[in-house]
């Protein structure tokens, strides 16, 4: 079968995905040009208008208390907005030992913390930069996919502890948004840990949003790093 690319359009909005062979010929012929080779991702030159995104449904979240898990600022506006919207009561947890260095990690955590002060978001901070959990985590599987798989393992299985510790109905993560995530693993693994700890997995095709995530970071005057996380990704990236 052909290995898939992910298509952004000019703004960094996600697309449908389409076979590598397509997408190279784009980037071939000058219609697009390369974000990523592994995973495979480019970017059209051109907007595409996608229909809104349908109305949140008032009645998902009603009386519900959600723990979410907060990859970064610039993932966690559109997805907060959305979640109220839905009627979720919404609190996040800061758990990213996978960012590297340890003054991005801070930067990052800052970032945060403005966020949420500005829109009144509740965050749990697992205190310090515990970035031996993340080293730990992924001696067996220092590439991907195995790392992110490793990386989302550690940061859900946080989210889902704290979660089922302290009495919420539901956790989900930010990571949903990203085009640049694997959201069916994210999805596998949020569920799998939700039965591990006793609490809900609530997932969300938020990749929706990420045009209003773009919208929004500029808007709030928030960090937007230039990798996913941890050192290797700086490095695929060039970063
Ligand atoms: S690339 Fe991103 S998801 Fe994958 S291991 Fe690194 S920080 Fe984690």
């Amino acid at each position: 079968m052909d290995e898939r690319a992910m298509v952004l359009d000019a703004t960094g909005q996600a697309l449908s995905p389409t076979g590598a062979a397509r997408a190279r010929r784009l980037v071939a012929t000058g219609r697009a040009t390369l974000v990523c080779e592994d995973p495979l991702i480019i970017r059209l030159l051109h907007i595409v208008e996608l229909p809104a995104p349908p109305a949140a449904e008032p009645s998902a979240g009603t009386g519900q208390r959600l723990l979410l898990h907060a990859c970064c600022a610039p993932c966690a506006t559109y997805t907060v907005g959305r979640l109220r919207n839905e009627g979720f009561a919404v609190a996040a947890l800061w758990y990213n030992p996978n960012i590297a260095p340890a003054a991005e990690h801070d930067l990052r955590r800052a970032s945060m913390r403005r966020f949420a002060d500005r829109v009144d978001l509740t965050v749990t901070e697992v205190p310090g930069y515990p970035a031996d959990e993340y080293e730990r985590a992924i001696t067996r599987c220092p590439a991907r996919p195995g790392r992110c798989e490793a990386c989302y393992r550690l940061r859900l299985g946080r989210a889902a502890q704290v979660a089922g510790a302290q009495g919420f109905d539901a956790f989900t993560t930010t990571l949903l948004i990203s085009p640049y995530q694997d959201q069916d693993l994210i999805r596998g693994v949020g569920t799998e840990m939700a039965q591990e700890h006793g609490v809900a997995f609530y997932f969300e095709n938020f990749r929706r949003g990420w045009g209003e995530r773009g919208r929004l970071t500029r808007e709030y005057g928030l960090y937007r790093q230039q990798y996913c996380g941890c050192a290797s990704s700086a490095v695929e990236r060039g970063a």
